[in-house]
């Protein structure tokens, strides 16, 4: 390492969340995105019907957001509300886009060039200037509506939504010399997943699987944020992605119930462990946060 960089200041990550398990984070001189998703096309719209990404929203998503640059797209599994924008969004920057082979497979359905795009596998360490993006296996969340793999290439035109299939799921563990940050958008876990694994921040989905049973509950918990032991717990996936995002982010109707379920059982558990819960302001640039008040 060079005496520039050891003299280097450290720049604190900027974090910006923009629905489902859309994250932007940034030093200012580097930046990576996971999971961006602005078309918003509803489950029972990708049940029943042919879609497809919308640069429009897109690009009003990403302007809204104030993301000026990507370095790098990683993607947590080929759900649409997860891969859908995240091909045309490594496009528009000019980027890598990172996910499984599934996500490649979508990837070739839009214009982005094939040396842009990039099969991982847990295990795998991606460098994106400051950061470096550790790859870990995950589990897809309950219900689970198109399991599988996505074996053939997509077609430039729209697609039937039960065509994103999960193609398997990751978490990122993201290293920058200020702060270790989990990614973990799938409201599931691997025991032992995480193992020598601890960070400063979580960002956990909590979408289905949560409100499934105490017990489900008690082992995520278990063997994901004991394990990972986070200063700060930062909660996504927990709003209606198919709601647009020109108004402010709704939950799910019939989610609402688990929601608060899953909010006192959040503002319990971080209670009891010293882990600050901070609820995100979409669409608002936030600073990482050491946990201190
Ligand atoms: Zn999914």
């Amino acid at each position: 390492m060079s005496d520039d960089v050891d003299r280097a200041p450290v720049a604190p990550i900027v974090w910006t969340f923009c629905g489902t398990s859309a994250l932007h984070l940034t030093d200012g001189q580097y930046s990576l995105m996971i999971d961006p998703f602005f078309s918003r096309v509803s489950i029972a719209r990708a049940a029943t019907r042919k879609i497809a990404p919308d640069l429009n929203l897109i690009e009003r998503g990403l302007h809204e957001a104030g993301i000026g640059k990507v370095d790098a797209v990683f993607v947590s599994h080929a759900h649409h509300d997860h891969v859908m924008d995240a091909p045309l969004t490594a496009w528009k920057y000019e980027c890598s886009l990172y996910g499984s082979p599934s996500t490649v497979n979508v990837g070739v359905g839009s214009p982005l060039h094939a040396d842009s795009m990039h099969a991982i596998a847990p295990g795998a360490v991606v460098p994106v200037g400051t950061f470096s993006v550790r790859v870990l296996a995950a589990k897809h969340g309950h219900p689970n509506l198109a399991p599988g793999e996505i074996k053939a290439a997509f077609p430039t035109r729209p697609v039937w939504g039960l065509r994103y299939r999960d193609g398997g799921a990751f978490s990122f563990v993201v290293e920058h010399n200020s702060a270790t940050t989990l990614i973990h958008p799938g409201a599931n876990y691997i025991a032992g997943a995480l193992d020598g694994t601890t960070v400063d921040t979580l960002f956990l989905g909590i979408a289905g699987s949560w409100a499934r049973c105490k017990t489900f509950r008690r082992r995520l918990w278990r063997s994901v944020v004991e394990a990972a032991a986070p200063r700060v717990l930062i909660p996504v996936h927990w709003d209606d992605f198919g709601a647009p995002l020109s108004r402010p982010l709704v939950l799910r109707r019939w989610s609402r119930g688990s929601f608060e379920s899953s909010a006192r059982f959040l503002e319990q558990e971080c209670g009891v462990a010293g882990i600050t819960l901070h609820w995100p302001r979409p669409f608002t640039a936030t600073m990482m946060s050491n946990g201190n008040p």
